[in-house]
């Protein structure tokens, strides 16, 4: 590729940089994650590429969700296997409504990084760095822990590789088996219709099991597990960099699409640039159009139709299917104004990305005592939207993307059990933007199975 090197980004204006004092704590880290081994193979990469091309094409659907902001603290079992129970079940429940198979994406395993959008905020009085994420700064309101620390990008790559672990032998040793979803436990806070409902598809799925088992063809791996794909936030490109490396994919292999090597970042399988750093000349942009990971970009309000053209021009010249994720946050009140547009202006540039909606983050908004929050109606509406504009217009809505959390928190308003915003603060513990809990969670997934059954 013509002039992009892992560190081209350097010599473009960079938005929500982070400045580091200390240098050479800087160089240090970035020199010892430059030596560590890839997190995820080129092969996995590859997979998911492929995967992506059919959801562009409408034969499959991709779930991607997990934490606004993953922290240091979440690489642990119990959430680790808490969020990917969660995102099994919301598959399951998809692959029966909308009758495709379900690509999972969890936002896990290094969304370490946050974009902000004021560098620095006033606690008890004290002006200090806003948190930047766990991977820079320590959320601690003191201007001594907020100050950005280069040994973070070193524990983040850790974290990572801890959470990964434990997230592919859970995997390996049988946490997807199909054979027992009933054993992935819906939690004491589940409703009674909700129970009713995951009860049936999940009995439906019990007899299409013994059917296959009677026949002698459930011995094919897909049965016994499944694949769970990781993916973050692009937005700290000194780490990204490190982890960037050019790689050979095998020679047998390369008789399909596949070139010969190329240059994969290897932090996670799925990266995406934010909306705030998606500008056509600058830093993320570059960055991103070098590598040969399925990417994903953020759009909103603020997108113009050409600009966007010109993006996918920018990041995937060669018009290949499904390498963008173009995923839309609008807000459900504005998403009839800027989907339609951004939809029409991508056909006629014959570029074929998967389109994802993102119904929680053109939906935040503050309760009168000023708690962020998200109101499950609006989310549900931005999604029921998203899927009959594409539908009118001939386009596919390929999946959702969301942040989400199998604890029992308290952070979004609404869903069956009608949290009220009285009751945000029992358990409101994100440290960043609200998410679903694991109840309101397995609601929408339901709700959107329903969609695509009507
Ligand atoms: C996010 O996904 O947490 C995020 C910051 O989104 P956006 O870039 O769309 O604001
Ligand atoms: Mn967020």
């Amino acid at each position: 590729m013509a002039d992009w090197s892992p560190s081209s980004w350097t010599t473009k204006p960079i938005k929500q940089d982070v400045v580091y004092e200390d240098a050479q704590g800087v160089q240090d880290a970035l020199g010892k994650l430059q030596k560590l081994p890839p997190l995820v193979t080129t092969q996995e990469i590859n997979n998911l590429k492929a995967s992506l091309r059919n959801v562009a094409l409408g034969k499959a659907f991709v779930l991607q969700g997990g934490d606004c902001a993953e922290l240091f603290d979440y690489c642990n079992q119990d959430m680790i296997e808490a969020k990917v129970k969660l995102l099994l079940q919301m598959s399951l429940v998809l692959i029966w409504g909308a009758n495709k198979p379900v690509i999972r994406i969890a936002r896990i395993a290094g969304q370490f990084a946050k974009p902000r959008s004021s560098s620095t905020e006033v606690i008890n009085g004290v002006e200090m760095p806003s948190f930047r994420g766990d991977n820079i700064n320590g959320f601690d309101a003191n201007p001594a822990s907020r100050k950005p620390d280069p040994s973070r990008l070193v524990s983040a790559y850790f974290h990572s590789a801890a959470t990964l672990n434990y997230l592919r032998a859970s995997l390996s040793s049988g946490l997807a088996d199909l054979h027992s979803p009933l054993d992935w436990g819906l939690g004491h806070v589940i409703t009674p219709s909700i129970k009713e409902q995951y009860s049936k598809i999940v009995s439906a799925v019990k007899d299409a099991l013994r059917f296959m088992r009677t026949v002698g063809i459930d011995k094919d791996r897909g049965v016994e597990t499944a694949d769970i794909f990781t993916s973050h936030e692009g937005l700290s490109l000194e780490y990204e960099q490190t982890l960037t490396r050019l790689l050979r994919n095998p020679i047998e292999r390369n008789s399909s699409s596949l070139p010969s090597s190329g240059y994969y970042a290897t932090s996670a399988h799925f990266l995406w640039i934010g909306d705030r750093t998606r500008q056509l000349d600058g830093a993320h942009v570059e960055f991103f159009r070098g590598i040969a990971n399925p990417i994903g970009i953020k759009i909103g309000p603020s997108m113009k139709p050409d600009e966007l053209v010109a993006l996918l021009e920018v990041v995937n010249p060669s018009k290949e299917i499904g390498k963008v994720t173009l995923i839309s946050r609008y807000g459900a009140s504005k998403i009839s104004q800027f989907l339609p547009g951004h939809i029409a202006a991508v056909q006629a540039s014959g570029h074929v990305p998967v389109w994802q909606c993102d119904p929680m983050h053109g939906n935040t908004q503050a309760t009168p005592s000023g708690v962020k929050t998200r109101h499950f109606t609006d989310i549900l509406s931005e999604l029921k939207q998203a899927l009959e504009i594409h539908r009118a217009a001939g386009s596919f809505l390929g999946g959702m993307h969301l942040e989400l959390t199998g604890e029992a928190v308290t952070e979004c308003v609404g869903g069956a059990a009608g949290l009220t915003e009285d009751g945000l603060g029992e358990r409101y513990t994100t440290f960043c933007d609200p998410r679903l809990n694991e109840k309101q969670a397995l609601e929408l997934a339901f709700l959107v199975a329903g969609f695509y059954r009507q």
